[in-house]
């Protein structure tokens, strides 16, 4: 565990205690190995003026649900200590109530909820005290002799707390057990099967405790435990599979998820455990883990769907053995799997979830490898998890989602991204919560959505090879593919049919139309396993209302358009809905620069704005409407059309 302070860096904080407090919180959260997510906690005492101007003593503690590596001072809760130390004295104090009571004690209404462990940080006497999740210190007490290996470590120099309930039950229990304690003789606190708490007057000390402490734990376990650095050779990922895997997950949980798969060697390594079946469903690394990732995974084996099923089955039993009066059985679906050979799953309705749930994942399965070697991962009772995956005060932690945007959790991919229409339906799928594959033969795709939830690829929809590799390299980064928007298109120059070059010709309908039949056809196999998955094809005005001289294109888009209506009716069975926009005039793309539509506006009399809004409308017609609608042909508001053709035109009398 290496110590990143830095004198410079801190004189900066210029003797300002919570100055000093964001900086070594932020050193703390920035090793995953400490804290991740969220977990952990910090606090400073100070005295300041209340709002009276009267002398008052304050913890600033984190506020709940505060990530500490990006923490910024106005995270902290101000809460008077008084009022904390009398909190510390009931002899039982209910979860809401104390939340209730820490607010009224603090400082600054507008600032966060305090930690759920601003008391016990209240009860520590020292200035600086630090709490982390350590892996290294909770997977030596997630062992049958963890209280003993602790004792070998430490010494007698650090305070030795059996599981407890966190907040004010583990406050309670520290309250009374330290009351005659000689603190300066402890170096700091070790929760079994939680966590670890240092403290000093000074922002250095503290820190500097912490990674003294969790080193000696790292080291023990490195001399005592031997990881295989071997790893058996990962098999061939079926992406199928893969895509059969989420879609029940999605089904499981009635709603799309994005599934991160992680092959590296160690998972790959992890999940090919003979005894996988066993170790992997005894618990989390740390219960503050168990609201993301829920007690135990699923093991995927042969039958996928039965698997996941009974995954589902088994939570509800698990609830029900452990129910109180008034819980609600939250959402039964795992949120990780471990797929033997393959490596692990993480599920997240958004990327950023899923991502969470993946590095949490990395860490339990490094932490149950090493518990195994050093005589058995052995975590808490069901019940104690179960305490804390419905505990009130932790699933507030999760931000609420009441407003999710129409496509969260679906997965598209849109050819022709780089610009006009199919940028546009990349930023409009993304704003309405989709993550989003955005093809282009140009190069700049790869990195000009700087959103990770864009995966850019460079390929040319006319090269098949390459087409298949993006489909495939589309459902291996996101886990599936429920939407498909073919927007990559040319607009050959204007030529009457005797004078059309061949390859002109050629190259419209391997663009305009074969590129489309070879995207559905890589496509459709991964578009079955889909969450109400949909097409989308661009075609054009000129499939309704031709214009002469624009034969290799009308012709083209007239083939995807009777494409468009094949497909409708072949995938209608598996749910799959297929329709076709007819965009017209639409001057915010690349093929209408400046110079092109002032000479086409001048060849009918017009000003430019003018022949923008020619119309029935009088409206101009963007990339963006264009994208809103292909959007909304992939939401619930279509769910019952398929086949259609519409067009976004503004009006147009030969269409009508
Ligand atoms: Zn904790």
């Amino acid at each position: 565990m290496k110590n990143l302070w830095q004198d410079q860096q801190a004189r900066q904080c210029r003797n300002d205690p919570l100055a000093l407090r964001v900086y070594t919180s932020r050193l703390l959260g920035s090793d995953a190995g400490l804290v991740m997510h969220g977990g952990g906690n910090t606090s400073v005492k100070v005295r300041r003026s209340d709002p009276y101007g009267e002398d008052t003593e304050v913890l600033y503690v984190k506020g709940s649900g505060r990530d500490l590596a990006t923490i910024e001072k106005s995270g902290f809760a101000p809460v008077r200590m008084d009022h904390l130390l009398k909190m510390a004295r009931f002899s039982t104090l209910d979860d809401r109530e104390m939340v209730r009571l820490q607010r009224l004690a603090m400082l600054d209404s507008s600032a966060p909820n305090p930690s759920v462990e601003a008391i016990l940080h209240a009860i520590i006497p020292f200035r600086f005290v630090d709490h982390t999740h350590a892996d290294s210190v909770v997977t030596v007490t997630n062992t049958p002799d963890g209280k003993k290996y602790i004792r070998d470590i430490y010494g007698g120099k650090v305070l030795v707390i059996p599981y407890v309930m966190p907040g004010f039950i583990l406050a309670k229990y520290i309250y009374k057990l330290t009351r005659d304690l000689d603190w300066p003789k402890v170096e700091g606190i070790i929760l079994l099967n939680h966590g670890i708490f240092t403290f000093a007057d000074d922002a250095k000390t503290s820190y500097e405790s912490m990674i003294r402490l969790v080193s000696r734990a790292e080291r023990f376990l490195k001399t005592k435990t031997r990881i295989a650095s071997v790893s058996s050779s990962a098999q061939l990922v079926n992406l199928t599979d893969l895509a059969k895997i989420r879609r029940e997950v999605s089904l499981s949980r009635g709603q799309s998820v994005v599934a991160i798969l992680d092959g590296n060697p160690d998972q790959v390594r992890f999940s090919s455990r003979e005894d996988i079946r066993s170790v992997s469903q005894r618990g989390p690394l740390t219960p503050d883990h168990v609201i993301r990732t829920k007690p135990k995974p699923v093991v995927i084996g042969e039958d996928i769907t039965a698997g996941i099923k009974r995954y589902v089955q088994q939570y509800r039993k698990y609830f029900r053995r452990n129910t109180k009066k008034g819980l609600v059985c939250l959402e039964p679906s795992p949120q990780w799997a471990l797929w033997p050979g393959r490596g692990t799953i993480a599920f997240g309705r958004s990327l950023k979830d899923a991502r969470i749930v993946a590095d949490i994942t990395a860490h339990t399965t490094r932490a149950i490898e090493r518990a195994q070697a050093l005589g058995g991962w052995s975590v808490l009772s069901e019940h104690d998890i179960f305490e804390m995956e419905y505990w009130v005060l932790e699933q507030a932690k999760l931000a609420k989602k009441d407003h999710e945007p129409v496509l969260q959790g679906k997965i598209a991919l849109v050819t022709g991204a780089a610009g006009g229409i199919g940028r546009a339906c990349v930023e409009t799928f993304l704003a309405q919560g989709a993550v989003v594959a955005a093809l282009d033969i140009k190069d700049e795709v790869e990195d000009m959505f700087a959103a990770p939830d864009v995966l850019g690829l460079k390929a040319d929809v006319t090269d098949h090879s390459q087409l298949r590799a993006a489909v495939e390299a589309t459902v291996r980064r996101f886990g599936g593919l429920d939407i498909v928007v073919a927007n990559a298109g040319i607009f050959p120059p204007s030529e009457r049919l005797e004078a059309i070059q061949d390859a002109a010709w050629a190259k419209s309908m391997r663009v305009n139309l074969e590129s489309s039949q070879k995207l559905l056809k890589f496509a459709i196999p991964f578009l079955k396993l889909g969450n109400d998955p949909s097409v989308v094809l661009i075609a054009s005005k000129n499939v309704p209302a031709p214009g002469p001289g624009a034969g290799a294109y009308s012709v083209a888009k007239a083939g995807l358009t009777q494409l468009g209506r094949v497909a409708a009716l072949e995938l209608a069975e598996h749910n799959i809905r297929v329709n076709i926009l007819h965009p017209n005039a639409v001057f915010d793309t690349a093929i209408w620069t400046r110079d092109v539509l002032r000479t086409r506006a001048k060849s009918y009399g017009l000003s430019v704005a003018d022949y923008k809004r020619s119309n029935l409308l009088k409206t101009e017609v963007t990339s963006a409407d264009v994208a809103a609608l292909a959007a909304a042909l992939a939401s619930p508001l279509f769910a019952k059309t398929t086949g259609a053709q519409i067009p976004v035109d503004g009006g147009n009398e030969r269409v009508i």
